[in-house]
């Protein structure tokens, strides 16, 4: 380990003892080391003795015996059970600027912010300035070293890969007619980690050039050849390649540069696989590579080797569900919670969009941190719903747009719902989501779900996991017994449409319509553009081969209302 790794540890250890709040003489040890051996240039800490380490300014003996440790193994037990004691969205903080170990200390503790995207909501919403010590200013620098720290990172979630793949593609298109993302982006996978694409053309040098033209761009020259430009865009760490393909292969190399592996290496009636077909005859469309290998044709975002076939045995493509299929929007935020814009607001933008209904689904009670509702915010906020309901109806009385009246429930630590339940009955239906203590065993976050689930109140499980794509792992469940569980009590599972969730995972999706339990794609929007988060949801459930006939929100406003009323009914 060189000295700069050393000295970084112990800066480590520092942040994470000031942020336990440890001794101050302790946290004060390491940091007074770090500051002297970060200017050491003598030697090389690593192959220093114990007592010879102790003879350097600012290190006393038990750092010095620490430094041995860590120049052997990396680390030291004290450290690692810091690491252990805390969350790993918690330490990403440390990479925010403007704010130290105590400010962060004061938003886990006291707001109870565990990850990035929940801080980013909280300085979006302004409750980060309230907070004594914080303040506007601070509010605004950590929202800027927030989308900093975005573009950062080997992988980015498929909104920003997709955003910094169509900055490139229109660039090529300015010269090259043919310009086509394959790989994860058009897989539509939920991170990617290498942009993939390709560029039909006779002349790669002409590719070359204008690629060095576009800004921004930065080759890997050791990883590039004269057919393939490799490298990344500055600042952002994924991977990107840029392949010219002759014109009359464009349609082979795109199907074989999309295809997963397993998906290439499935066999056709042929007797061949179907990267042997797509590799050796030159085809016009996509289609024919299917027919030629006597297979049924996969749209691409399926192509996975994750079961599709089977998928495709009773199924067509042209059930998968879309965009223009969904008639409403389930779980949405107002500024009743922790949202930016009013319930008006919301619901007219959510009419404006074509929809039929918008199921408004603020945090309840338990939920401070992000505002959640009192008993007396319910009330009010009933009252508001049914005035905005007459004004539709009297707007457009063929054909009234409606608001749902939901809430997003807290899931409690022993699997309760929120609220009494004279409270629960007066809701149209209710999202059930854990948002607290999510450090669980597989066992635990099981039980606590299947309680929920057995609930009558619950109509539909939230973002099952809790995880946030390249940011907070989420809590273990054992997606067959939930799922199982959802079935026999009619509750629908969430596809939280989020590109930070993406929770069910699409590989759960299919076992969930063998089990005939229905999912609805929900934007979780916190402002009215956050619906259109919904097109990362359809992208990932079509992935997991969802069909419109199983999406709970494709149902239009009167199967929804009779739906909701059979359930309330079994309840009596
Ligand atoms: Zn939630
Ligand atoms: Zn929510």
């Amino acid at each position: 380990m060189s000295n700069s790794e050393i000295v970084e540890v112990l800066e480590l250890t520092a942040k994470l003892l000031e942020l336990h709040n440890a001794d101050p003489f302790k946290i004060k040890g390491y940091s007074v080391a770090a500051f002297y051996l970060d200017k050491y240039k003598e030697g090389e800490l690593q192959f220093m003795t114990e007592q010879e380490l102790t003879k350097l300014q600012g290190v006393g003996k038990s750092t010095a015996t620490k430094i041995a440790q860590i120049a052997k193994t990396g680390t030291f037990p004290e450290l690692e059970e810091l690491i252990a004691n805390t969350p790993l969205g918690v330490m990403e903080m440390f990479n925010i600027k403007g704010i130290g170990p105590k400010k962060i200390a004061v938003l886990w503790q006291e707001l109870g912010i565990d990850n990035l995207h929940e801080l980013e909501l909280a300085c979006l919403n302004g409750t980060v300035a309230k907070v004594k010590g914080f303040g506007a200013n601070t509010q605004q620098k950590i929202l800027d070293s927030l989308a900093f720290l975005k573009d950062q990172a080997g992988k980015l979630r498929m909104d920003k890969a997709e955003a910094a793949a169509n900055s490139i593609i229109n660039e090529l298109k300015k010269t090259f007619e043919q310009v086509e993302a394959a790989g994860e982006i058009r897989r539509k996978s939920e991170v990617v980690e290498t942009i993939r694409i390709l560029v039909g053309t006779d002349s790669p040098a002409l590719l070359q050039n204008t690629i060095g033209s576009i800004g921004l761009l930065v080759q890997d020259e050791k990883k590039s050849s004269p057919f393939v430009w490799r490298g990344n865009i500055q600042d952002v760490a994924v991977a990107i390649e840029i392949v010219a393909v002759k014109p009359e292969r464009l349609v082979n190399e795109l199907f074989l540069e999309t295809a997963g592996e397993d998906h290439l290496g499935l066999a056709g009636t042929s007797g061949n696989t179907i990267w042997r077909h797509a590799y050796y005859e030159t085809a016009d469309t996509e289609h024919a590579i299917y027919e030629k290998a006597g297979l049924p044709y996969i749209v691409p975002e399926m192509r996975e080797g994750a079961g599709e076939l089977a998928w495709a045995e009773t199924r067509t493509p042209d059930q998968l569900v879309t965009w223009d299929d969904l008639r409403g929007i389930l779980h949405n935020h107002s500024t009743y919670s922790d949202g930016q814009h009013t319930l008006e607001q919301m619901a007219v933008y959510c009419r404006e969009l074509g929809f039929e209904y918008l199921g408004i689904a603020d945090h309840s009670q338990t939920a401070t941190y992000a505002q959640g509702l009192k008993v007396e915010d319910v009330e009010r906020q009933h009252e508001e719903i049914a005035r905005l309901n007459a004004r539709f109806a009297s707007e457009n009385p063929a054909k009234p747009f409606k608001i749902l009246k939901g809430i997003e429930s807290d899931i409690l630590g022993d699997g309760s719902l929120d609220y009494p339940a004279d409270v629960l009955a007066s809701f149209d239906y209710i999202v059930a989501s854990v948002h607290s203590n999510l450090s669980m065993t597989l066992e635990k976050a099981t039980a606590r779900l299947l309680k929920a689930i057995e609930n009558p109140y619950t109509t539909i499980l939230g973002h099952p996991t809790g995880r946030l794509l390249l940011s907070r792992e989420g809590y273990p469940i054992d997606h067959q017994v939930i799922i199982d569980a959802c079935a026999a009590n009619g509750v629908v599972i969430e596809i939280n449409a989020s590109p930070w969730r993406l929770d069910l995972d699409w590989r759960w999706i299919a076992y969930c319509m063998e089990k005939g339990v229905m999912l609805s794609i929900n934007p979780d929007a916190h402002a009215m553009e956050g619906y259109l988060d919904m097109h990362y949801g359809v992208a990932n459930a079509r992935k997991g081969g969802l069909t419109k006939d199983m999406t709970f929100n494709a149902l239009n406003l009167g199967q929804i209302e009779e739906y909701l009323r059979g359930r309330a009914a079994r309840i009596g």
